[in-house]
């Protein structure tokens, strides 16, 4: 059976390796950052083309079955498969990696701008980890912030006052507590992406009593179904064949 897993996490790096070779499956990466690390098996880069060229790429490639592991965040691809998957009548997947208790946070953000609203008010030296791409929302702030990213924001206004820090997780605990105190931290920012990757700055914020603005997940669409550990993933791929 030819499954196609949209990938770019831990998650779609495991299930590939749990499903190949047996299965005839191919990765997909969106191509956003350089020297991605690549999944076992084959792999094809970069955008579909939205809605119709995601059709045509799955009629093309005789996919049947598709399996969602993308970023949490990831929710315009997310879309874009539930909506091709049904009306090509192909089974469809989201492996959703569980979030973090929200009870971690001291504020929970519905989205980027709120998240904005409340570190602005609020903080002064703020250390903002979700990603390149929200940056500019940040940018009329007069806060300092620490902008961690894989790569560097482009076509983003940056904040007045800030410092990049590029690097790539995993990031241990440890490390997290003492950049937290190396910049006098007195906010983190972070979406609720979940998993141990990158938990440790959550934790270590908490143990030193820095506030968590966490930005709360885009809702999934409806009626897509879901499972949330990489062997239950693999399980489904088995059991559809
Ligand atoms: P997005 O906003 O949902 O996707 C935007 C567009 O990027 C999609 O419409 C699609 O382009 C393309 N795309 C996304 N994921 C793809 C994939 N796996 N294979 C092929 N094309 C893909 O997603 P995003 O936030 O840009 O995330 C892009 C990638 O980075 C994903 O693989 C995601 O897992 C990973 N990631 C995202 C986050 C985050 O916070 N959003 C964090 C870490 C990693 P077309 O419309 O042209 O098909």
């Amino acid at each position: 059976m030819r499954v196609l897993l949209l990938g770019g996490t831990a998650e779609g790096r495991a299930l590939a390796k749990a499903l190949h070779p047996q299965f005839d499956i191919v990765s997909s990466l969106a191509g956003r950052v350089p020297d991605p690390a690549l999944p076992v098996g084959p792999v094809r880069i970069g955008g579909f083309g939205g809605i119709d060229g995601l059709r045509r790429w799955l009629q093309d490639e005789r996919i049947e079955a598709v399996v969602d592991a993308t970023h949490p965040f990831a929710a315009t691809m997310t879309a874009h498969a539930v909506q091709v998957c049904a009306a090509l009548h192909i089974p469809h997947l989201v492996l959703v990696r569980p979030p973090w208790d929200p009870a971690a946070a001291t504020v929970v953000a519905s989205d980027l701008d709120a998240a904005k609203e409340v570190a602005q008010q609020r903080y002064s030296r703020i250390f903002l980890t979700t990603g390149r791409s929200g940056v500019s929302v940040f940018a009329d702030s007069d806060a300092w912030f620490l902008i961690r990213a894989v790569t560097a924001p482009e076509d983003q206004v940056m904040p007045r006052h800030h410092q990049l820090l590029l690097s790539r997780g995993p990031y241990a605990y440890d490390d997290e507590l003492r950049l937290l105190e190396a910049h006098r931290i007195d906010a983190l920012v972070t979406k609720n992406s979940g998993g141990e990757m990158t938990r440790g700055k959550v934790d270590a914020a908490t143990a030193l009593h820095v506030p968590v603005i966490m930005v709360a997940r885009p809702p999934l669409p409806q009626g897509a179904r879901t499972v949330d550990t990489v062997a239950a993933a693999a399980r489904w791929v088995t059991e559809i064949r």
